[in-house]
């Protein structure tokens, strides 16, 4: 296989996403049976689910709820009308023999959603064009595992309901997919329509990949990498399908339109079947469902349920609190973190609002990471937190005894930072003169560490500034520390 900066540099590469996400109702999309995961095969599939002759689908409304809001937060146009359309095609978690999905007139038309690229001062921001999002239902499911050699079919999942999210070809590689895929993921989950939850399958990649050469307009033809459940594997099986294109275009073949799987243990992607066109599936009007209408008034009183979204909210982050872009981004990654952090600035006050976001992205995001826990689930609350950045605002503690009053709190249930900090004894020291004392006993003891100094040995400096901080238990502050020793030595 060929590779290299050299090859790659040569060619372009071309990505546009098709996203399922699992819409979050109680029932089906046409049906009342439940949409819970993890129930026995085949208890949670009714006679619509499965159109049985005679009966016939009756759309909930919570579904179209969903979809409205996922184009009101997307900047795109909710159709007046749309119309609900049968995709027929034969297998076997299917056996109506048709999907019922919308074509020619979808829900959602248009709209963008703006990703974020590199880290720190090299974040940047690129807007990817949506084409459209329809409602669909979703199919049963193939069971290959424990049937002896057999595969089983269970249904529950036929009629579950998903907004299939289509992108413009507007990625230009595996990180700007990922990154789409992340936002989209967030999006889905802070307006409520999704819980995200990808091992579960409530939300999936289809990826499409094609490459062309630099500065060609034409786009190659592309192969689509279907059912990536993580972001992890979106990133390998996109790099791996690149490079294999490009060999074969310089190895004088051409590609082939087609559906290919991504295989996590060996890395490749591999065809699986030649992808069908559109008219293969002989699109029409399902004859058992009027069109969606959708009027204005609907349209507005879902506007007004909507919640602040991530990039007004991290827009305000930035006006209101004067945090850096990559902090008010990384605080609105979720709903839970930006509320936390709210709750928290309200205690610790407007001036404690940069060290407050470091505690949130860095301190308490790493605890709860190595606890395997959501925000939600954190022992510190953010009431909690509040009052000990406000702490480390008015200096009463320095940042690394503010690490061990953070500790406190986590195992110490209902305490204030105010509690511990009193108890322990933890204020810092800021008065001179009782540094001073302490400084003069650390002089007095380490005679030779002095001597060291004065015969030029600037290492015996940070020997004694370390002495002088044992002394005052780590409660002094550093910087005075140094200045008041270099006072002292100087004399
Ligand atoms: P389908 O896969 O159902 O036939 P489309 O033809 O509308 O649907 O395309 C699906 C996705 O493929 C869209 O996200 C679109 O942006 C993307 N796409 C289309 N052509 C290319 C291409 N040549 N290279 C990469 N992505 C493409
Ligand atoms: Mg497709």
């Amino acid at each position: 296989m060929t590779g290299g900066h050299e090859t790659m540099s040569k060619w372009e590469v071309v990505i546009g996403i098709e996203t399922h996400a699992q819409l979050a109702t109680n029932s089906k999309i046409f049906s009342g049976s439940s949409t819970d995961f993890g129930a026995a095969p085949n208890v949670q599939a009714n006679a619509v689910d499965i159109a049985l002759p005679g009966v016939l689908p009756v759309l909930n409304k919570g579904a179209v709820e969903c979809a409205i809001r996922f184009g009101l937060a997307v900047d795109g146009e909710v159709a007046a009308k749309s119309v609900f359309a049968r995709k027929n095609y034969f297998y076997p978690d299917l056996p109506k023999g048709y999907q019922i999905s919308q074509y020619e007139l979808p829900v959602i038309v248009g709209g963008r959603l703006a990703i974020q690229l590199g880290q720190g001062d090299s974040l940047s921001e690129k807007v990817i064009t949506l084409t459209r999002a329809h409602l669909e239902e979703d199919a049963g499911k193939s069971l290959h595992e424990d049937f002896h050699g057999k595969s089983g079919i269970d249904l529950n999942r036929a009629g579950t309901p998903l907004l299939e999210i289509v992108s413009e070809p507007d990625m230009r590689s595996s990180a700007e997919a990922v990154a789409y895929a992340k936002a989209l993921h967030a999006l889905v989950r802070w307006i409520g329509i999704c819980d995200g939850n990808m091992q579960e399958g409530s939300f999936r990649c289809d990826a499409n990949v094609s490459v062309r050469p630099v500065g060609q307009q034409k786009l190659g033809t592309r192969r689509e990498i279907k059912n990536l459940n993580s972001f992890r594997f979106m990133q390998q099986a996109i790099d791996y399908e690149v490079q294999w294109q490009i060999a074969e275009i310089e190895e004088g073949r051409s590609i082939q339109q087609a559906t290919v799987l991504f295989d996590a243990g060996t890395g490749a992607t591999s065809a699986m079947r030649s992808k069908e066109d559109a008219h293969d599936y002989r699109y029409f009007p399902d004859p058992d469902l009027l069109p969606l209408l959708i009027d204005r008034d609907w349209v507005e009183r879902t506007r007004a349920s909507m919640p602040e979204l991530p990039v007004a909210k991290r827009d305000r982050f930035v006006a209101q609190y004067s945090l850096s872009s990559y902090d008010a981004t990384t605080l609105t990654a979720s709903r839970e973190v930006a509320g936390y952090f709210e709750e928290a600035v309200a205690v610790g006050g407007i001036g404690s609002a940069k060290i407050c976001a470091n505690w949130v992205t860095v301190d308490l995001a790493a605890r709860l990471n190595k606890e395997g826990r959501e925000i939600g689930e954190s022992p510190v609350s953010p009431h909690q937190l509040g009052g000990l950045v406000a702490r480390i605002a008015d200096k009463t503690v320095s940042n690394n005894i503010a690490k061990k009053v953070f500790e406190s709190l986590w195992s110490d249930e209902g305490k204030t930072a105010d509690d511990i900090i009193e108890q322990h004894g933890l204020k810092q020291i800021t008065d001179s003169s009782a540094i001073e004392v302490l400084i003069n006993g650390v002089l007095a003891a380490n005679a030779s560490m002095v001597a060291e100094f004065k015969a030029g040995k600037e290492k015996a400096f940070n020997a004694l500034v370390g002495q002088a901080m044992k002394a005052t238990k780590g409660k002094a502050n550093p910087q005075q520390v140094n200045e008041l020793l270099r006072k002292k030595l100087g004399e």
